[in-house]
């Protein structure tokens, strides 16, 4: 599940790059033509390409920046896997992170303290209460 979402999100910041690219090469073909107005006299439409320019070179920057920003806050917002680990016998308790074919009650390795078989007694996300709020 967590790989399908992540390839999704690939393919969107790829879209959106694409997209930002090609709205730069115009803002730089748009400056090229307000040069080239210039030197021709049109200082009017020099102007006016100039801005033009300007505005899409602004917002494909901002747009590259936001994208940015919300694949990290993506990274944030998925916590990863951890397991709790128990002794039955002396109650020994060590938690890492989970691992393929990890499961609730799975028997493990002896524990550190005890000879004893150590057991898994809990599967859970790590989520921060520092991201659980909004600004809004
Ligand atoms: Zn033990």
């Amino acid at each position: 599940m967590s790989e399908t979402s992540s390839s999704a999100t690939t393919k969107t910041s790829t879209f959106v790059l694409m997209i930002v690219l090609i709205v730069l090469a115009l803002s730089l073909v748009a400056l090229a033509l307000a040069v080239n107005a210039f030197i021709l006299g049109e200082e009017i439409v020099a102007g006016y390409l100039l801005v033009i320019g300007f505005i899409a070179m602004t917002l494909s920057a901002y747009v590259l920046l936001q994208s940015r920003r919300r694949v990290m806050s993506m990274k944030i917002e998925n916590p990863p896997m951890m397991t709790t680990i128990e002794c039955k016998k002396c109650g020994f308790k060590s938690v890492r992170e989970f691992q393929r074919g990890d499961y609730v009650f799975k028997e493990l390795d002896k524990c550190q303290k005890c000879d004893d078989k150590m057991l898994i007694t809990a599967i859970y996300k790590e989520v921060k209460e520092k991201e659980k709020t909004f600004p809004f």
